[in-house]
């Protein structure tokens, strides 16, 4: 049986071109990059090459580029690195539909005498502006507001809301603004002098790049307010110690290269793909509906174009799924995790959902293989078994 993965906001295979360019760090270059030696010297080129591929591309300097284990231990970084160098009371604002990565670690602060402001969103998914600027006080020191979200791809104006604090701040150093760029990097601008952040998180293996590897860009400005969470050797400008993963940061850069340099192309092919398959799903449901903003994906800034929540009317999501599995189409009903522990949505419950809907609803999301001939194969199945 062909299987067809329409799961790609969970994860993405890598591409052809990143095994090639890491398969050389596992074995012959496999110096530990903090070696004196050649081998060092040269896992530590290759390491520093990487760091100037990423910073380049979004706008920021050589050391503004921090390696760790994943995008949720960047966001730990930047939250709880951010909460070591204060002391309470203060405040955090975040938006209710962060990643769990992001509202687990606030949670946790908040036992620890932090008040967290979890901003409301519209039945789109967009944040209330005016809710943020009143939010805003002598207190707060981070707002996090995620730039595109991955169960609904709903995308926030992350310029609008840097104006926002940089207006109320005017010459402090607090509030900092960090952004969660997982999921918006492969098809939207992520200059960071143009969004106007002070962190943001970005993660390979959302972009057919490794897992494991993620990183957190932090402006030199506001680097001394930021704590590591990890400490011992030293490494990552002393903000993540750990032997760095050479052959993933390798993969890292190339995947970052090649989704910019091809972002616009595949921008327009997935739109495209994306706005057929729901034509289509129309035909076959027609009281079907999207989740979040509804607007096709011409309009792309403000939904991701390869991201599409659908409320199937009376369906239960999780036999749909199970069912579209057995015929090999692979899809989610929320995000990787919260599938697994079989919780309602809370992004979807955030946007108003009833409990209701919220069962009845599926994450499609389509990626660089996604093709014409796949989606009118799945679309077949879908008919056969909703
Ligand atoms: N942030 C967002 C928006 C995500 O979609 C994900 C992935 O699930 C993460 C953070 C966590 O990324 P990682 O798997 O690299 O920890």
């Amino acid at each position: 049986m062909k299987r067809i993965y329409f799961d790609y906001a969970a994860t993405t295979p890598m591409d052809k071109e990143v095994i090639k360019t890491i398969t050389p760090y596992f074995n012959e270059k496999f110096g530990n990059p903090g070696s004196l030696h050649y081998f060092g010297q040269e896992a530590i080129a290759a390491v520093d090459a990487s760091r100037e591929t990423i910073a380049k591309t979004i706008g920021a300097n050589f050391n503004e580029i921090i390696f760790t284990g994943s995008a949720t231990e960047a966001n730990n970084l930047a939250l709880r690195g951010a909460m070591k160098t204060t002391k309470p009371p203060y405040r955090i604002i975040v938006s209710k539909i962060e990643h769990e990565s992001i509202l687990d670690t606030v949670r946790d602060l908040e036992k620890e005498g932090a008040e967290v402001i979890y901003l409301p969103v519209d039945k789109q998914g967009s944040i209330d502006l005016k809710k943020l600027k009143e939010s805003l006080n002598e207190r707060t020191i981070l707002v996090s507001i995620i730039y595109a979200n991955n169960e609904i791809g709903t995308v926030q104006p992350i310029q609008e809301i840097a104006k926002i604090i940089n207006d109320f701040k005017e010459k402090r150093s607090y509030p900092l603004f960090h952004t969660d760029a997982v999921q918006a990097f492969q098809f939207l601008n992520c200059d960071v002098n143009n969004l106007g952040i002070d962190l943001m998180t970005l993660s390979a293996h959302k972009i057919y790049g490794p897992k494991g590897i993620g990183a957190l860009y932090a402006a030199n400005k506001i680097q001394p307010l930021i704590t590591p969470i990890i400490t011992g050797g030293g490494q990552e400008f002393g903000f993540r110690s750990g032997t760095e993963n050479a052959p993933a940061i390798v993969g890292f850069a190339k995947a970052i290269e090649l989704t910019s340099e091809n972002r616009a192309k595949e921008t327009k092919k997935i739109s495209e793909l994306t706005d057929y398959f729901w034509r289509e799903i129309k035909k076959i449901s027609p009281k079907a509906e999207i989740n979040g903003n509804a607007n096709l994906t011409t309009s792309q800034a403000v939904r991701l174009p390869n991201i599409l929540n659908i409320f199937f009317p009376g369906q239960n999501a999780q036999d749909l799924l199970i069912k579209l599995d057995i015929n090999g189409v692979a899809v989610s009903s929320g995000s990787a995790c919260s599938a697994r522990a079989f919780k309602p949505s809370y992004v979807l419950k955030a946007i108003g959902l009833p409990d209701n809907k919220i069962k009845s609803s599926l994450r499609f999301s389509f990626g660089k293989p996604t093709t014409k001939t796949e989606i009118n194969l799945a679309l077949k199945i879908i008919k056969k078994v909703s």
